[in-house]
């Protein structure tokens, strides 16, 4: 008999999961609590639900992780899993630790179909959408991974960034029911604005999420221009920029006081000059004559061969940012993250991008971890840093 993976249901599915085998509702939220606050996969360890229910559980459902493949910790704190998520594919999640929160980056596909050309991931190519179990199995991991490696009870991560391998918009019907779940009170209670989604600009998407699910939203811009962003972007070619920023106002019709974060990864010699800065200013100021909330964040480059391009030089980011800046519009620029283990910017995809070789690698890992146990990793203090993303966005 098939069971289920019940880190596919938000409380609603686990709900109608509930139903389906004669149980009420308070009992889907007592499953829920243990599964995603107390990181509990073993039925019989639920000691409140009642026996007839765990053993119906156990013939029909099952908590299934990801099996982890590598992990591997930054000198920065910056810890990358690799997992498997089969048939030789597998995806990335990096956790990122700061003072004052805990981020975690999460991947929504394996490979991606939008193939920007600063983006070692979509020089990958695609390969499949995870399903709503797969996405949220990275944050049960690492949450409780982490509360574990730490000694602590309470909540490690405290921000998501849905900025991994995969454009998010691309998965929608996976994507939501794992939002849900990271903002449920009885899982992972994060606040609507610590759960970013990032899209290069899927449009239609973009107004759906606006109405199921108004998290924070980034938008991988990158270019002042269509002629410039057709050619870093090519789906901007579909959705060209006046149809992005115009979606960008409906999203924030649904969230008032929010922003829009534009994403914009600074390419030496192609879209760094005074000029464009001052065309992104034109844009965001004057769109549509109301122009666009927002705010910049200024992404260095992390170079990869196949890319063809360079890091813009620092005098050049920091010239860049002070026209934004001065024209009043806030921008930071982003600090790069575990760059010693390629989980900077733009280098998910580092370990998995040969996919000739990518299952023979894994069949390797796998039996050198045969005793499935991981290794322990030192968790050092958080350490300070200006900005909180690590992903050449997504
Ligand atoms: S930047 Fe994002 S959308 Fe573009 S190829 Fe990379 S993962 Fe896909």
């Amino acid at each position: 008999m098939t069971t289920v993976n019940l880190l596919d249901f938000d409380l609603e599915g686990l709900a109608a999961f509930c139903e389906r085998l004669g149980e009420k509702r308070f009992r889907a939220t007592q499953l829920f609590r243990w599964i995603h606050q107390r990181g509990e996969s073993d039925f019989t360890r639920m000691t409140d639900l009642a026996k007839s229910l765990r053993e119906k559980l156990a013939t029909a459902a099952h908590v299934q992780a990801l099996p982890v493949l590598t992990q591997h910790e930054s000198a920065d704190g910056t810890i990358k899993w690799l997992f498997d998520v089969g048939d030789g594919n597998a995806v990335e999640a990096v956790f990122i630790p700061e003072d004052d929160r805990g981020t975690l980056c999460v991947s929504s596909q394996a490979g991606c179909a939008v193939g920007c050309r600063f983006c070692s991931t979509g020089h990958q190519g695609f390969s499949r959408n995870l399903g709503t179990g797969e996405i949220v199995a990275q944050l049960w991991f690492a949450e409780h991974f982490l509360r574990k490696h730490l000694k602590r009870d309470e909540r490690v991560i405290s921000n998501v960034v849905m900025m991994g391998m995969g454009e998010p918009l691309q998965n929608y019907s996976a994507l939501v029911p794992a939002l849900r779940t990271m903002l449920d009170d009885n899982a992972y209670g994060l606040s609507r604005r610590r759960v970013t989604v990032s899209t290069s600009g899927v449009v239609p998407m973009m107004d759906r999420l606006g109405a199921d699910c108004p998290v924070a939203l980034a938008v991988s811009l990158h270019a002042p221009n269509d002629a410039l962003r057709d050619d870093l972007v090519p789906l901007n070619r579909k959705y060209p920029i006046a149809e992005l920023l115009d979606a960008c106002n409906r999203y924030l019709a649904h969230a008032p006081r929010d922003f829009i974060t534009f994403e914009y990864c600074m390419l030496d010699g192609v879209n760094d000059t005074p000029e464009h800065a001052r065309q992104l200013v034109e844009l965001v100021k004057k769109h549509a004559g109301q122009g666009v909330s927002c705010k910049f964040n200024l992404i260095p480059f992390n170079p990869f061969p196949a890319s063809g391009l360079l890091r813009s030089p620092q005098p050049r980011v920091l010239a860049f940012a002070k026209v934004l800046s001065e024209a009043g519009v806030v921008t930071t620029v982003r600090k790069t993250r575990g760059d010693d283990i390629d989980a900077a910017c733009g280098q998910l995809a580092g370990d998995v991008k040969d996919r000739t070789r990518a299952a023979e690698r894994m069949a390797q890992r796998r039996a050198a971890a045969s005793d499935s146990t991981l290794r322990p990793v030192v968790i050092h203090p958080a350490r300070k840093t200006a900005a909180h993303s690590h992903s050449q966005e997504r």
